[in-house]
């Protein structure tokens, strides 16, 4: 197993909740303990980046080494993308992808008053949530018309910028920033275009990733988003396989787009179904997308894909602080965001595998479970 940082493997998911926030050490998120990587004999060859792969010869290049390989399995995941700006490379301007980034910030956190995060993603509002805890002054800026735009119904979006704004932080959605003003290599300011200057001791860059797939491609993977990989998630490459947020999959409950997910699950169970191929056993992906985001007290939990929905239902009460949004697409149940509402995510699982009809009204009262939903019609599970 080769890696470019110098930390066994770790769970990223705590970086932007209990490690940034101090409540979980550095040993309580490694993903195992050092004694399983030994007692299993894998080698571990941290700190070292490949620069170059060889399907032909079968070899990879990590600094001066050649490395071979009867099968490989690519799972490098994606770099945050960086602003285009001028201030962007200044020394206090971060982003939270690696341990060191979070230890970067931490090691100055009781030097720093004003925060300005950019993005108002899952990533950027977790990191508000875990500053404004510490008192600090929390700026977000978001440059399209809500927050959570990309993953999420409008009804989400606005409860969070509620919710954030309730707990001090200053949530500006529609924000046109112009560049960061620099002082001694450091961020002082952040400039908008109107013309606006926002001081500030830290910026927080939260505005995506770019899949880390350059060594596959000049080698011939064929893939414009990521790497394209097939159902045992195969890549165009003899014997290379690729897995997790690098991957683009066509998948069923994106009515079969190719698509990248950048998730946990998403992550381990390609990884399960590499693994299973190399070993001779043919599952393909087809796994339910699911996902989690923990901000102050409310844990949200996702389940299906929303993207292209045709309408939404609210079950529940935002005011409650416990509610759901389920999302369909020709009436169909595609995916469910639910708050601090557990049974719901839970029990809308199977809606979701199964395609379930069910008339908006019945969704939305709260008083009859999920599972005593009788469907309209129940379709099979995508294919
Ligand atoms: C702050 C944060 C919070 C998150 N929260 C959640 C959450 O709440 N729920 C959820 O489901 N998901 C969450 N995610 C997403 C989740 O962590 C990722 O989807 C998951 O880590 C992807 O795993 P991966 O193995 O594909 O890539 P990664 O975890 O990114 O691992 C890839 C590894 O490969 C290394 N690498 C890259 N290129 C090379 C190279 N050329 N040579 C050697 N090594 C290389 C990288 O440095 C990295 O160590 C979060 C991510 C972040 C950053």
């Amino acid at each position: 197993m080769i890696g470019d940082e110098e930390d066994p493997p770790y769970e990223r998911p705590p970086l932007s909740k209990e490690y940034f926030a101090g409540d979980k050490s550095f040993e309580r998120i490694l993903i195992r303990p050092a004694a399983f990587w030994t007692d299993r004999k894998i080698d571990m060859l941290l700190g070292r980046r490949v620069a170059s792969i060889d399907p032909a010869g079968k070899l990879v290049t990590a600094g001066a080494e050649q490395i071979a390989y009867g099968k490989l399995i690519w799972c490098t995941g994606g770099s945050p993308r960086v602003l285009s700006c001028n201030g962007a490379d200044a020394e206090n301007v971060h982003a939270v992808r690696r341990r060191a980034d979070v230890d970067a910030m931490m090691s100055k956190i009781d030097s720093i008053n004003h925060v300005t995060i950019i993005g108002g993603g899952y990533i950027g509002l977790e990191a508000a949530a875990v500053l404004s805890k510490f008192g600090k002054a929390v700026v977000l800026l978001e440059a399209l018309d809500r927050v959570l735009a990309r993953v999420a119904g409008e009804e989400l979006s606005r409860f969070y910028e509620a919710e954030h704004r309730a707990h001090g932080v200053d949530v500006r959605t529609g924000a046109r920033m112009e560049c960061i003003e620099v002082t001694d290599s450091k961020a002082t300011a952040v400039l908008m275009a109107d013309g606006e200057r926002i001081e500030t001791d830290l910026v927080i860059v939260g505005i995506g990733i770019v899949p880390e797939t350059a060594p596959l491609t000049a080698a011939g993977a064929a893939g414009s988003n990521g790497v394209d990989v097939d159902q045992y998630c195969r890549t165009s490459l003899p014997d290379v396989y690729a897995v997790g947020d690098c991957a683009s999959h066509a998948n069923s409950f994106a009515g079969g787009a190719q698509i990248r997910l950048e998730s946990v699950q998403n992550a381990n169970d390609q990884a399960k179904v590499a693994a299973a191929h190399i070993l001779g056993k043919e599952e393909a992906y087809k796994t339910v997308p699911w996902f989690w985001s923990n901000q102050y007290d409310l844990k949200l939990q996702t389940v299906g894909l929303s993207t292209g929905f045709d309408q939404t239902v609210l079950r529940g009460d935002t005011v409650t602080r416990s509610f759901s949004v389920i999302y369909l697409r020709d009436c169909k149940i595609i995916a469910l965001d639910c708050v601090n509402s557990v049974k719901d995510y839970v029990q809308g699982r199977a809606l979701v595998v199964a395609g379930a009809e069910i008339a908006p009204q019945r969704l939305a009262d709260s008083s009859t479970a999920l599972k005593d939903m009788a469907p309209v019609s129940l379709e099979s599970a995508p294919q």
